[in-house]
């Protein structure tokens, strides 16, 4: 056996520690790459919610989420599914999974909400579904955002993800972002018209309440176009107050979003995508999934995680 000199063992522990240092390396920052969103229906477990599952596949709502998420450099597959939760009405990311997973619950109750003619405040019915269902996919995508790549938060997370959704619905909506934005906070105050009672406890959840959240997304929007949006101020939907100080609320979310976002973003292809019209047309009529029995909507307890 030839024992080799001390000379070429420089060489070579050198080498070695050179290429495990490197494959170390690869394994904490390995490469992010685009189109790594996989989608999946699952059968729904009850029988109930098969209307609602040929109505989502029909919408090719999955389908969507993933050209729009497309964009998005993950490092990792990203599997998003709509599946049936055994009666809980969820929507959330799933950590220890890395996988984004909406129930048939929750996007049962979004369907049964909507209103059958334009509201007061001017939400049509498929607005009133598409905008919640664009926030609820957009948050969760939100929290795999922060973990995948390890974005720091200072503040609560829920927060961060609200606001990751209310940038992406702008970006995405352009000149129809009022109809993304007033359905997706319909979802949460059916018009500011819901009286809610709370107990002391409900303020202690990581999510914002309901109403909260609602003025949380009229704010960022108002912030970003005052155009646009201004007159909800008038009108009494965002307090003059809040109102004041929504300009910078916005400033600030979109140096944290330029600064912390946008360089996980294939920018040639978001140009191509983020350019498409995604809106629907907005005299289109959703199919009407009764609700069962009678009495108003209460959103009163909702939050999705
Ligand atoms: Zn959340």
């Amino acid at each position: 056996m030839k024992i080799p000199s001390a000379a070429s063992l420089k060489v070579i522990v050198p080498a070695i520690t050179l290429a495990m240092l490197a494959a170390a390396v690869a394994e904490i920052t390995p490469q992010s790459s685009t189109h790594r969103i996989a989608i999946a229906y699952e059968t729904p477990t009850n029988p109930a919610h098969d209307r609602l599952y040929d109505l989502l596949v029909e919408a090719r709502v999955l389908e969507q989420i993933q050209e729009i998420l497309s964009p998005f450099r993950l490092p990792k597959p990203l599997p998003i599914s709509i599946e049936g939760c055994d009666g809980e009405s969820d929507a959330r990311y799933l950590y220890s999974e890395t996988r984004i997973k909406v129930c048939y619950e929750y996007l049962d109750e979004i369907w049964k909400d909507v209103p059958t003619e334009t509201t007061t405040a001017g939400v049509t019915p498929i607005d009133a579904i598409v905008g919640p269902l664009a926030d609820v996919f957009f948050h969760e995508f939100g929290h795999a955002l922060i973990d995948l790549h390890q974005i720091p938060v200072l503040g609560r997370e829920e927060y961060a993800a609200d606001t990751m959704s209310a940038m992406l619905m702008l970006l995405l909506a352009k000149d129809e972002a009022r109809r993304l934005i007033m359905g997706a906070a319909y979802w949460y105050t059916d018009d500011l018209k819901t009286a809610v009672t709370l107990k002391p406890t409900d303020f202690s959840s990581v999510h914002g309440t309901p109403h909260q959240r609602f003025f949380n997304l009229l704010c960022i929007a108002y912030g970003a176009n005052q155009e646009m949006f201004g007159d909800l101020v008038g009108k009494g939907y965002l307090p003059e107050e809040r109102a004041e100080d929504c300009k910078s609320e916005f400033q600030q979310a979109a140096h944290a979003f330029n600064l912390l976002i946008r360089p996980h973003i294939d920018q040639s292809l978001a140009r191509q995508v983020f350019g498409k019209r995604w809106m629907p047309d907005v005299t289109i009529r959703p199919p009407h999934l009764p609700k069962p029995g009678s009495g108003t909507p209460d959103n009163s307890a909702l939050s999705t995680n």
